[in-house]
């Protein structure tokens, strides 16, 4: 069940908004200017902000980058840029935390 054009459409403005915002939070040698600590764990978002939205231009959106499932809608709404399925994610920091 591929997402509609309209649910991607949606997600792709949140996105490029997410990005302006997160750009402006940061200075030009990419160091946050706003010292709240919300701000800072945003610029850790920006690869991968941009990846989401070349992954919805090319088609990919909505697919984890392990197993190739579906990323359930409910977890793009509330994480617009994860780019894996809660399973594999949860193995990824799993891994990283070692
Ligand atoms: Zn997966």
């Amino acid at each position: 069940m591929a997402k509609s054009q309209e649910f991607l459409g949606e997600r792709r403005g949140h996105l490029v908004a997410k990005l302006e915002v997160t750009r402006e939070a940061t200075g030009r040698e990419g160091l946050p200017l706003l010292p709240a600590a919300r701000h800072y764990k945003e610029t850790e978002h920006i690869p991968q902000i941009i990846a989401a939205i070349a992954r919805i231009d090319n088609g990919t959106y909505g697919y984890c980058i392990d197993c190739e499932e579906e990323i359930p809608k409910k977890r793009l709404l509330r994480h617009p840029h994860v780019e894996r399925c809660v399973p594999c994610q949860t193995i990824k920091e799993k891994n990283e935390r070692r």
